[in-house]
């Protein structure tokens, strides 16, 4: 059950359990392409990293072959890259990142270009965070496993958002 769409290009949606959030992950990782940026709002533990683990692991190798190894959280990396079809990915969290301008080092402005991005604490990034991008905030239900996500397309992303959030 959902609330009334907030505008057009926004979705909110009742994530039951893990296994639910890792479904909407796999159903945005069906649509994705190199240059899409994927930014993962919400506090510690409302299910960032659950997302962005189980959206690398949907994805292929560029070979076709299933991909295996293990996704662990970059909260102190702040980059971990992946080596995926239909595009590299590029799983980031900010949480550590003190000031906007230390962003530049981690070479995020080359990867927007062309990798797939996706991007916890994107609010850390401040004026450098791109404009057009898909935003997923997690909140915390009431009983816990639950979580309320909204979900914000930004132009390239609007033609997708129906069958993302279809059948969720
Ligand atoms: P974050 O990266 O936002 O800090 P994590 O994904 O690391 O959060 O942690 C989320 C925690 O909540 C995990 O322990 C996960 O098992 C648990 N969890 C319970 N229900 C859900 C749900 N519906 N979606 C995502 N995670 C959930
Ligand atoms: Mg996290």
């Amino acid at each position: 059950m959902s609330a009334p769409d907030p505008t057009p290009d926004a979705r909110d949606l009742t994530l039951t359990d893990e296994a639910a959030t890792a479904r909407l992950a796999r159903r945005v990782a069906e649509r994705t392409q190199g240059g899409d940026v994927i930014a993962l709002g919400g506090d510690l533990g409302a299910g960032k990293t659950t997302f962005a683990r189980a959206f690398v692991s949907a994805l292929p190798r560029p070979d076709g072959t299933e991909a295996r190894e293990e996704v662990p959280s970059p909260t102190f990396t702040l980059v971990q890259t992946y080596d995926r079809a239909p595009a590299p990915v590029w799983h980031v969290d900010l949480y550590r990142l003190e000031d906007p301008e230390e962003v530049l080092e981690l070479g995020l402005e080359e990867a927007v270009i062309d990798s797939i991005v996706l991007i916890e604490w994107p609010e850390r990034m401040g004026p450098y965070l791109p404009h057009d991008r898909l935003d997923i905030v997690f909140e915390i239900g009431g009983d816990g496993e639950a979580r309320h996500v909204r979900l914000r397309a930004g132009p390239a992303w609007r033609d997708r958002l129906t069958g993302i959030v279809a059948d969720a």
